[in-house]
């Protein structure tokens, strides 16, 4: 998805510093990813808190990483 800039950075402004506000960024875009329920496959499914994930169309709710259900799409540059 190339579509994904630097949105999202927004409310931080210019603080921290740049490094952790590219981090921030890459965190919240991982956040604000669609993500596809497994049970029902609807695109419902949104972070509910640290690590927990639920799906609005089916009420499931499953564990998962505290920014992102899939393994580690975040590379570190
Ligand atoms: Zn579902």
């Amino acid at each position: 998805m190339p579509k994904a800039k630097e949105k999202g950075l927004r409310g931080l402004g210019a603080k921290y510093g740049s490094t952790l506000r590219k981090r921030y960024g890459r965190v919240y875009s991982t956040l604000k990813l669609k993500r596809k329920c497994p049970s029902c496959g609807s695109w419902n499914l949104k972070r509910k808190g640290k690590g927990v994930w639920g799906c609005r169309s089916c009420g499931l709710v499953i564990a998962g990483r505290a920014y992102d259900i899939t393994p580690a799409p975040i590379k570190s540059s």
